[in-house]
């Protein structure tokens, strides 16, 4: 859906930039980036992420890694072909602590790396988010839906951090004739969550392998779309190399409840925790679930890893990763 102006032709990508890029999305952009022959300039302030992330990649010839502070200025010598805009805090626990730190890296962040896709003449990503559309009043959200979101909630400021930059990054695109894209992320999970981010997977993941009860919250009905990391990064970039413009969602349809999901972990750990509830969040969303249409037929992308597969995966490296704390320590 090209909706500003004319539709560039798709450029050649030999290097590219990735604000965020030693956090958990943005290390597995950077993995598959350089896997398909791109260099990579990683810029990051490891506010919620850790050079540890993208450990594996230091050696390799086509990257590096540069802790930057994007509110502050953004600086790369040398030519760039695509800027891909991934650095904001983005669970819960992180931006309701750091609820300034968002707000500035949504706007200051944002305004410096569209100035820098500007002033190179590169290609623009956002990395928007589901977030975007609030608690939503429509259910599955289209890209055509504006949302519900309050703006003085304790989630607004990062829902409001990134309509803001929805807001510049089409401004950009309209006033300034940068090449831009908007993709709205849905729920992302795999390998490289923190375990301690707050967010469900990573948080019940850890509590069935500690033995401890799980912490739904409210009555663990209400419903989030699941997508594993491999999936939403592949979608990410077939929007990057490509001519679209957005918003466009990426995520799973496949939809499930806290609940179903709590209970799912337990089993696939083999655990014998129990599972206990919690007070629900302010502003919570009651549903949410992407309509993908756009990107199958813009992009002929689409999920593929089912979640018991992608959860699969991700509870076995929480796994190896407590198994090599305990060795360490012991
Ligand atoms: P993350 O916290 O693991 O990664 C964010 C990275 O940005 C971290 O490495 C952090 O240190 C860096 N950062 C923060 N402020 C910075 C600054 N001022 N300067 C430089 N670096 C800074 O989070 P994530 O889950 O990987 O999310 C990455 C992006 O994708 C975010 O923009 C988020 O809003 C978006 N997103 C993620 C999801 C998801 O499910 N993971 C869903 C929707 C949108």
């Amino acid at each position: 859906m090209a909706v500003h102006g004319a539709v560039p032709e798709a450029r050649e990508i030999k290097r590219a930039v990735v604000t965020g890029g030693a956090g958990f999305l943005g290390s597995h952009l950077c993995e598959h980036l350089l896997d398909r022959g791109v260099e990579v300039v990683c810029l990051d302030n490891f506010l919620t992420g850790s050079p540890t992330n993208v450990l594996h990649l230091m050696e390799h010839p086509g990257f590096r890694l540069v802790r930057c502070d994007i509110t502050d200025y953004v600086h790369v010598p040398g030519p760039v072909d695509l800027v891909l805009h991934f650095a904001s805090p983005a669970s819960p626990l992180d931006y309701l602590k750091m609820p300034i730190e968002t707000l500035k890296v949504g706007s200051l962040g944002t305004l410096h790396a569209l100035g820098l896709a500007k002033d190179k003449g590169a290609r623009f990503l956002l990395a928007s988010t589901s977030e975007v559309y609030g608690d939503p009043l429509e259910h599955p959200q289209r890209e055509d839906y504006w949302g519900n979101v309050n703006p003085v909630g304790p989630r607004g400021v990062y829902d409001e951090a990134k309509r803001f930059s929805e807001a510049l990054t089409t401004a950009y695109r309209t006033s300034q004739g940068t090449d831009t894209a908007i993709v709205r992320i849905f729920n992302t999970y795999g390998p490289r969550m923190r375990p301690d981010d707050g967010r469900a997977i990573p948080a019940f993941v850890g509590q069935a392998l500690a033995g401890r009860p799980l912490t739904v919250a409210g009555d663990g009905s209400q419903t989030r779309s699941i997508s594993y990391v491999d999936d939403t990064v592949r979608g990410i970039l077939a929007l990057a190399f490509s001519t679209e413009t957005g918003p466009m969602n990426i995520g799973n349809p496949d939809e499930l409840s806290m609940l179903e999901l709590a209970r799912r972990i337990v089993a696939l750990t083999g655990s014998s925790s129990e599972i206990g509830f919690i007070d629900l969040p302010v502003d919570d969303p009651k549903v949410r679930r992407p309509d993908t249409t756009l990107a199958e037929q813009a992009l002929g992308w689409r999920p593929t890893v089912p979640s018991e597969e992608g959860l699969r995966r991700t509870v076995e490296w929480f796994a190896a990763q407590r198994e090599a704390a305990a060795a360490q320590a012991s």
